[in-house]
């Protein structure tokens, strides 16, 4: 399993992907092409920058007052296996998960009895955002999404926790909770 993961870019501090404080990191590589998108920077696998899992941790470790990582994109599902191990990481430090992605948390069910990493970064995420941003359905108002379509789902406890410290059902267009792997019955 490789060792690195190629990234459009870091943020060390940042309090829109997620609740709290959030190291961010944006995947290189993007197969959605959404109309409207916001990082069409990150759409081809070649561009961006390596960087070892360690190192990653080490920046999350810098900052005491993260809660957690926020793994966006780009396709976080691209290198699911190395976000995997770096989601892992966090967690044995102690902190939550939250991923974002273009696909629908179905295709990514469908996919993971066949591909490890995409069952491993489901098992190590917390809460997943899930869908391609869609124009037409673009909100501002909501919460840590970009488009109506999309979905907030809490994938295991810290990922309820994650939702309630985000979520009053007037504000959210779509919650769900699913814990993965141990309930695989979809929303
Ligand atoms: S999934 Fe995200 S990064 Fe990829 S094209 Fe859509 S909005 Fe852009």
């Amino acid at each position: 399993m490789a060792d690195s993961i190629r990234l459009a870019s870091i943020l060390e501090e940042s309090i829109a992907d997620g609740p709290g404080l959030r190291l961010v990191v944006f995947a290189q590589g993007c197969p959605h092409r959404c109309r409207g998108c916001h990082n069409p920077q990150t759409f081809l696998s070649v561009g961006g920058q390596n960087f070892s899992i360690s190192k990653l941790l080490d920046l999350y470790r810098q900052n005491p007052l993260s809660r957690g990582i926020t793994l966006s994109g780009g396709e976080p599902f691209m290198q699911a296996g190395p976000l995997a191990q770096l989601a892992g990481a966090i967690h044995e430090e102690g902190g939550d998960v939250v991923t974002y992605t273009g696909y629908r948390l179905e295709q990514l069910v469908a996919r993971a009895d066949q591909e490890s990493g995409v069952q491993a970064l489901l098992a190590e995420t917390d809460l997943l955002i899930d869908g391609p941003f869609v124009l037409a359905r673009r909100s501002l108002e909501h919460p840590f999404v970009g488009s109506l379509n999309q979905r907030l789902i809490a994938l295991s406890e810290k990922g309820e926790q994650l939702l309630e410290d985000i979520v009053t059902p007037a504000t959210v267009p779509a919650v769900e909770r699913l814990h993965y792997p141990a309930d695989r019955k979809l929303p």
